[in-house]
């Protein structure tokens, strides 16, 4: 085992290979608030990638309704039962990685899902946490709760698939960082599926190999976000580059609100991974949940997205989500407007801060109706 910095845990940890982080990071931020579970990106990325033989069961993009939804079954409070509790003290992790508590003779602490874990993609839709008593009236908040959490393969700079591999089949771009599986040299093993803890890669019964979100790259090379992130119907994704740590500029969006504005959180940072999808935590879901999932920094993350209509240059970043298919790489405020550039710092879309707005006469004498306007 190699030491490893591990940014989101705050300290260094084991992991198998030697750290080599790419110049700049493909990472993707999902505001959870946004998100009205349409599954318009999964259905996107089916038809796109896993539309074969063999891939029935296979999401590289899934939706799934928290506290109770899972794809697969169960995957994430099982391996938080494995890992058992694990404090925080002044924002670093104190408890084991799932590489730190490998078994003997293992390199990733995991486990491999049943067939009929990948048979339910929609089991506990919509469920949300405790009832709904009688009498009880809407009194501006919802005494329960639940959330959509949309996920796909976090691309991690320390990757449970990759480490777990005997045949050396999974490897990071160096130019991006994007994670792929060379399947002339899979065999497999399911070693992947087993470590890794979010199970975003997957077992293909008909081709016998493994298979896993490939970043879109195709689209990545030519400058434009993925098919997920392009037809997200709720805007709630922006993909983009992530740089080195310590070399962050506060004008690339994902620097700016994951790494300088922190309002935007990995997701289960205590596995050890250093996952690339960063969420903006839901504000109506309690806060000890929200901890577990997205770490001590969650307080900090919704204090400052409360903000942004304040804060104007927060604002401009927040409006690069969903507004252009190009990568954006810089952004600015201007007075009425955030801009946003792509890789050629061509200008690559313009957002008005105040949406225009026209109210109509309630009463039309030309043609003698009356007509609404619906804000
Ligand atoms: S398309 Fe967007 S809003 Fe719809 S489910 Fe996917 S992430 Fe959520
Ligand atoms: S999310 Fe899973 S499949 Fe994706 S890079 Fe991380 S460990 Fe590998």
């Amino acid at each position: 085992m190699s030491k490893v910095q591990n940014i989101h845990l705050g300290r260094e940890m084991e992991y198998p290979y030697e750290g080599s982080r790419p110049e700049r990071q493909i990472a993707y931020i999902f505001d959870t608030n946004k998100c009205i579970e349409c599954q318009t990106c999964t259905v996107a990325c089916k038809t796109t990638w896993t539309a074969g033989k063999g891939q029935e069961h296979i999401f590289y993009n899934n939706v799934e309704t928290k506290p109770y939804g899972f794809f697969p079954h169960g995957w994430d409070v099982k391996l938080l039962e494995m890992l058992g509790p694990g404090e925080w003290q002044d924002g670093k992790y104190q408890g084991k990685t799932i590489f730190e508590a490998a078994p003997p003779g293992e390199r990733v602490l995991g486990y491999l899902p049943e067939e009929e874990d990948y048979t339910s993609p929609n089991l506990g839709e919509d469920v949300c946490s405790g009832d709904v008593q009688r009498g009880a009236f809407f009194q501006n908040i919802h005494n329960t709760w639940m959330f959509y959490l949309a996920r796909i393969c976090n691309h991690c700079t320390y990757p449970g698939c990759l480490s777990a591999c005997p045949r050396k089949a999974i490897y990071k771009r160096p130019e991006d960082g994007i994670v792929l599986v060379d399947q002339s040299r899979c065999r497999g093993y399911r070693e992947c599926v087993k470590a890794c803890p979010y199970k975003k890669i997957f077992y293909n019964m008909v081709t016998r190999v493994s298979e896993k979100c490939i970043g879109c790259f195709p689209l990545i090379e030519q400058g434009e976000q993925p098919q997920c992130v392009k037809t997200c119907i709720g805007k709630i994704r922006l993909q983009g580059f992530l740089s080195r740590p310590g070399e962050e500029k506060a004008d690339n969006p994902i620097d700016y609100l994951v790494r300088i504005k922190k309002i935007a959180l990995p997701l289960y940072p205590q596995f050890g991974t250093e996952p690339n999808v960063y969420y903006i935590p839901p504000l109506h879901v309690p806060r000890l949940f929200l901890q577990q999932m997205f770490g001590p920094g969650v307080e900090e993350a919704l204090k400052t997205y409360r903000s942004a209509p304040a804060d104007k240059q927060l604002l401009a970043a927040l409006l690069m989500f969903g507004n252009t298919p190009k990568i954006i790489h810089k952004f600015k405020a201007e007075k009425e407007h955030a801009i946003g550039y792509d890789g050629m710092s061509q200008e690559a879309v313009k957002v008005p801060f105040t949406e225009p707005f026209f109210a109509r006469d309630l009463f039309d004498k030309k043609h003698g109706v009356v007509r609404l306007n619906i804000t």
